[in-house]
């Protein structure tokens, strides 16, 4: 299991405000290589099956419609340590707990709208960059 790559959605609420341009130089300059990305849209089944491990929660289902209700910007970032320093970089779930400087203090509105995803686990990574993207599509 690498340990240098994880996955990232810059969420609606990102597109839909201008943020993908913001985002992309705050990643860029935090050392972060992009070897994939790519505009998409899920359906409510791809959210479902994206985020089945919360299917209990009592926000799953505005989970869901939020995060299929306009187009997403998926990547696979590079970088030593990739996934604990992108979710430093990100700050906590919820914006109003998020370090100074993290994208989420910077960008977010709420703990449910926050801007944007990073993977939890090298084995997460792995598999949300292959939910998201086929081999020759990583580089
Ligand atoms: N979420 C929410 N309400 C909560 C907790 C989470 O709407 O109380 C949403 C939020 O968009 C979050 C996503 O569900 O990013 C996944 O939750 P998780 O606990 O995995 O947070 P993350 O890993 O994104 O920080
Ligand atoms: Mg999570």
């Amino acid at each position: 299991m690498r340990t240098d790559r994880t996955f990232t959605m810059l969420k609606p609420d990102s597109v839909e405000k201008g943020n993908i341009g913001p985002i992309l130089e705050k990643i860029s300059s935090a050392g972060f290589k992009i070897v994939a990305m790519k505009l998409t849209q899920m359906t409510t089944a791809d959210a479902e099956a994206f985020y089945a491990i919360h299917s209990e929660r009592p926000f799953f289902g505005e989970l869901v419609s939020y995060m299929t209700r306009g187009p997403i910007v998926a990547a696979v970032l590079e970088k030593d340590n990739a996934v604990s320093d992108f979710r430093t970089l990100i700050g906590a779930t919820n914006p109003a707990e998020a370090a100074d400087g993290t994208i989420r203090k910077m960008f977010a509105d709420s703990i449910s709208e926050n801007a944007v995803h990073g993977s939890d686990s090298d084995q997460n990574a792995e598999i949300e960059s292959q939910f998201h993207f086929a081999g020759r599509e990583i580089f």
